[in-house]
């Protein structure tokens, strides 16, 4: 297991959901609880992440988008758009209409340009939130240098998440793609094939988008059906990928409540998708835990006892595999989940 303790420092204390303000369902303690329970099992080990630099985030995003996160908290104290304690949060969107008019907000204060790069509104940005999206790449990467180097699992406690960060956009919770960088750099470092299986409760936007016409990174979810459930525009099942990608992008909508039994056989569709593919790299995870039962924002039906079954699913396919943690916001259980996941997973 991997962590870096530079997550603490982004804590956005409020997001704005349906319509209103509450306090930030991704928090310090999701890791924190994690961390916690794993280190009373003595076979798991905490190590630290090592830094991996710049270029494997900008071989995957826009690198205007990491030059705002990079300055743009500084630049909004500068200029008052914040006052240091409030997170900032876009309340001016560029949507198509107004991107047809020409404009792309070059030259605009970049507090303002936030709206060109952000998915929503519960996002928030404060003086830690750079320096912890470049620590969970940290995490992510040198979890896969540990798999490379002959572990057959290695846990990336990634916070912020990634799967919703695009090319050019971050959001839902989410900044740099964690697991979209793994993969690129993976194929970068000479593997010819890569797949990552996304079983977070929501679609991964940003994962697919990034890999939407590559067929050397195949892009497998399992997820609550959009027609209900956040990121909305993107999940559906006939989304395929295009040109050389395509048949590259799988989607499984999930109804709700779905229990462990329909969970499980949409599980092993996944990876017998995984095995059609059979990459010639290590497995990439996007882990979440939001498809628990008692999750706050989401409504699948899978209880602690039941990830046990999903780690072993998982972990019938034989390979090396790098697990990159996404959502859960059930704080009081995610510890328990993790250590249900693994024990499934090794036994
Ligand atoms: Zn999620």
């Amino acid at each position: 297991m991997v962590a870096s303790p530079a997550h603490l420092a982004h804590d956005g204390l409020i997001e704005v959901m349906g319509g209103r303000p509450v306090p930030c369902f991704e928090k310090p303690e999701r890791i924190t609880a994690i961390e916690r329970a794993l280190a009373e099992e003595s076979s798991y080990r905490l190590l630290p992440s090592t830094v991996h630099g710049m270029q494997p985030i900008t071989a995957v995003h826009d690198s205007d988008l990491v030059e705002l996160l990079e300055h743009v908290w500084t630049d909004a104290v500068m200029s008052g758009a914040t006052d240091g304690a409030s997170p900032l949060i876009p309340d001016t969107f560029l949507v198509g209409p107004l991107a047809a008019g020409g404009y792309r907000g070059a030259g605009t204060a970049r507090p303002a340009r936030l709206g060109a790069y952000c998915l929503d509104t519960a996002t928030p940005i404060v003086a830690g939130t750079y320096g912890a999206a470049r620590a969970a790449v940290d995490v992510a990467l040198t979890a896969a240098d540990l798999v490379l180097g002959g572990e057959q699992l290695a846990y990336a406690l990634c916070r912020p998440p990634g799967h919703h960060a695009a090319r050019a956009m971050y959001g839902g919770y989410c900044f740099f793609n964690n697991a979209a960088i793994v993969a690129e750099d993976l194929v970068r470092r000479g593997a010819g094939r890569v797949a990552i299986l996304d079983i977070d409760y929501h679609h991964g936007n940003g994962t697919q988008q990034i890999f939407w016409e590559r067929s050397d990174v195949l892009y497998v979810s399992l997820h609550a059906d959009p027609a209900r459930a956040f990121p909305y525009f993107s999940g559906h099942a006939d989304e395929a990928g295009a040109g050389a990608g395509e048949g590259f992008n799988h989607n499984i909508p999930l109804g709700v409540r779905t229990g462990i039994e329909d969970y499980a056989a949409a599980l092993e569709r996944a990876c017998a998708i995984v095995n059609e593919v059979d990459p010639d790299a290590p497995l990439i995870v996007s882990l979440g835990f939001d498809t628990f039962e008692r999750d706050p924002i989401a409504d699948l039906a899978l209880s602690t006892e039941d990830y046990a079954r999903v780690g072993s699913i998982i972990a019938s396919l034989s390979r090396p595999t790098v697990l990159i943690q996404e959502g859960g916001y059930a704080i009081d259980a995610i510890g328990a989940n993790a250590l249900s996941f693994l024990s499934g997973f090794g036994g």
